[in-house]
């Protein structure tokens, strides 16, 4: 066994740098993390040993910053650095700067990354190998004329695609030749300024075609191996939302040349690390050992890797370091064992039901459920921290493993039932009904599904009486959780008579709900021409479904959520005095000392409570002399503008 290293720096940021720390700590290295300004409090800066600033929040300015990233390695001492995936993993100028500085890239030679680089180059060498590729036209020569002839010789519909294109940019289906002239120019257009480069490929568009990757791994010593196959059939625009491995329906003789093929592919240019070889099969008649076609190379540790892992037991990650250090690959093909079925499901902050608008927030609420040896949540983030604009939206992905497809499956919808996000649009309901979904199900899958089938997958559950009612029942609890009348405790009240009041939420529109307090403890709500009653018994665990977050309410029924808008009286009434009666939560956190009661009166910088937010503990003071009407209680947990404190009309300013 050769020398790992004692430091490396991981040049990413988000679930993919937490993920590689974590095997970096296991095998014992130290690990420097990178950020830039919005990354500056964010987990990979917590898990990393220690943590570089590289720049402003835009990527351009920060994690795509080579000469500050090798930098900062040297400057602490770490040998060797992970790219992750994205950002600088998959750019042959950035290898060779590591390189000349000294440093060790965890990831293939900068030839193996330029030799895949370009797909019409990588479709021409594969084409010599002997791996086949789509039919279609990969040549140099970019004459519009000459591309729509051979786009009529190939036979439409075709598939346009910019030769340096990624994330489906650059990507035009065209179904006659009418149409060709039109989606070649706005192809290009849209390459030219997403890549710099506007030369395109033209392929045979493959008609049911599903999307199966093989994941291969080399080592520097001239050996190569695959780990199976990945299904990424269920798409997008052209991107991955719930990932499988095996591939559903996939035969022993399909199994053997896909990975024949792919291997082939990687030794043809001498391949060290983690790669991907994709394929586009065209399954209109189930899957055939001579229809399947290689589309690209990923020559860097992909998104899904975690499945592979699920399914052979194997870290990638510690592969990758091992064979960076120049070790031999861990084992042999013949030692590399497929056991069970694994999924992965990229959980967005994004509207699906607006056509996947990405969205951005505060996590005020997250909770996914227990990591298993069946269950693995990959994240970057913690509660209260931020999607932002900068970066890709993605939350977490959520990978379960199962003896079995039907096993795994079923783990993947339980798992997405009790994952609970409230502060951002996300994606939950969808992945959910994707899973549930009885093609995808049973394992009948192309790239086209999602879109077919787009607007029952992605409809909106209009909210029950139910969920209206737990909305009002938190909203007034919070509303009251400052002062000492009964509302402050919801559960098992029954010391005065009947307490009633009115909640108002916004949605589409006002809903109105009307919560009364009945004498054995238990709470009716009014909604919708409905009475719900909740027993005091059962009300905790309801509650436990709604969560509070400056303005809004949220309520959790399974993967299905509602958000409503919370019209809190208390801050009406704190508004109607210009807001300078009150004292607002500057951050989510939770209530540790109260040093004042109603009627106090307080001088301004008296220290009123302690507020413990992210570890720490913040004292809010008085900001000016006054008398105490209401304040938090200890031990409450407050959202970000949480009214904390309010004054006597008279004590204001
Ligand atoms: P990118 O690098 O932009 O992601 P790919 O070449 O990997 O582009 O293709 C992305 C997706 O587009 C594939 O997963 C597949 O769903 C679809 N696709 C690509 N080539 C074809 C083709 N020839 N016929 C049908 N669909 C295709």
């Amino acid at each position: 066994m050769g020398k790992l290293f004692s430091k490396i720096l991981i040049a990413n940021r988000g679930e993919i740098a937490c993920r590689v720390i974590r095997t970096a700590r296991r095998l014992g290295m130290a690990t420097v993390g990178v950020y830039s300004d919005a990354d500056a409090k964010s987990l990979h800066v917590a898990m990393a040993g220690e943590a570089v600033h590289i720049g402003a929040s835009p990527v351009a300015e920060s994690y795509l910053k080579a000469d500050r990233i090798i930098d900062a390695a040297l400057k602490t001492g770490a040998q060797a650095i992970h790219p992750g995936y994205g950002f600088l993993s998959e750019a042959p100028d950035f290898v060779e700067r590591v390189e000349a500085a000294g440093l060790v890239f965890i990831g293939p030679s900068a030839s193996s990354i330029r030799a895949m680089g370009l797909k019409d180059a990588a479709k021409r060498l594969m084409e010599i190998t002997g791996v086949p590729v789509v039919p279609g036209y990969h040549g140099e020569a970019q004459d519009p004329a000459l591309l729509a002839s051979r786009a009529i010789e190939i036979g439409f519909p075709v598939l346009i695609k910019a030769r340096a294109g990624g994330g489906g940019k650059g990507m035009r289906r065209v179904e006659t030749a009418g149409e060709f002239a039109d989606a070649l120019a706005s192809a290009q257009r849209e390459a030219k300024a997403s890549f710099g480069d506007d030369k395109v490929l033209i392929e045979k568009y493959v008609e049911k075609p599903r999307h199966i990757e093989v994941q291969v791994f080399g080592d520097n010593h001239g050996n190569g191996v695959h780990l199976f196959e990945r299904d990424c059939s269920a798409q997008r625009r052209h991107q991955k939302v719930i990932e499988e491995a095996p591939a559903p329906g996939m035969t022993p003789e399909m199994r053997v040349a896909m990975t024949h093929a792919a291997v082939k592919a990687a030794k043809a240019i001498n391949y060290s690390g983690a790669g991907t070889i994709e394929f586009i099969v065209d399954a209109s008649e189930g899957l055939r050992a001579d229809r399947f076609w290689f589309m690209e190379m990923n020559t860097r540790l992909q998104v899904e890797h975690p499945m592979t892992e699920m399914v052979t037991g194997q870290d990638l990650v510690e592969w990758q370091i091992r064979v960076a250090a120049g070790e031999l690959l861990p084992l042999t093909q013949d030692d590399i064992h497929l056991d069970g079925h694994a999924f992965e499901a990229r959980l967005y902050a994004e509207d699906a039901s607006r056509g996947f608008l990405p969205a951005t927030g505060t996590l005020y609420h997250l909770r996914f459920p227990p990591e298993a040896s069946s269950i693995r949540i990959e994240t970057g983030v913690r509660q209260g921290d931020t999607i932002s604009s900068f970066y890709d939206p993605m939350i977490a992905k959520i990978v379960t493993k199962g003896s079995d497809r039907k096993d795994a499956l079923e783990l993947l919808v339980s798992a997405l039932a009790v994952t609970e996000v409230a502060g951002s649009t996300v994606n939950t309901a969808f992945l959910s009904a994707l899973a549930q979904d009885e093609d995808f199900a049973t394992g009948d899958v192309d790239t086209g599904l999602i879109a077919r089938k787009q607007g029952a997958l992605t409809a909106l559950a209009e909210a029950s009486a139910r969920s209206k009612a737990l909305a009002a029942l938190r909203v007034a609890s919070v509303d009251e959780a400052t002062s000492n009348d009964p509302w402050a405790s919801l559960t098992g009240y029954d010391h005065f008579g009947s307490t009633a009041k009115a909640i108002s939420l916004g949605e589409s529109g006002e809903i109105s709900v009307s919560l009364t307090a009945e004498t054995n403890g238990a709470w009716r709500a009014e909604v919708d021409e409905q009475t719900i009653r909740f027993s005091p018994t059962s009300l905790p665990e309801a509650l436990a479904s709604a969560v509070i977050w400056p303005g809004h309410v949220t309520v959790f029924d399974g993967a299905v959520s509602h958000t409503f808008i919370a019209r809190d009286p208390l801050d009406e009434a704190a508004d109607a005095y210009g807001g300078a009666g009150s004292l607002r939560a500057p951050m989510p956190g939770l209530v540790k000392l109260v040093r004042a009661k109603p009627g106090f009166k307080v001088s301004k910088g008296d220290p009123l409570l302690i507020l413990e937010a992210m570890k720490m503990e913040h004292t809010i003071t008085a900001p000016h002399d006054g008398t105490i009407a209401k304040i938090a209680a200890e031990g409450a947990q407050v959202a970000d503008g949480t009214v904390l404190v309010r004054f006597e009309e008279s004590g204001g300013n």
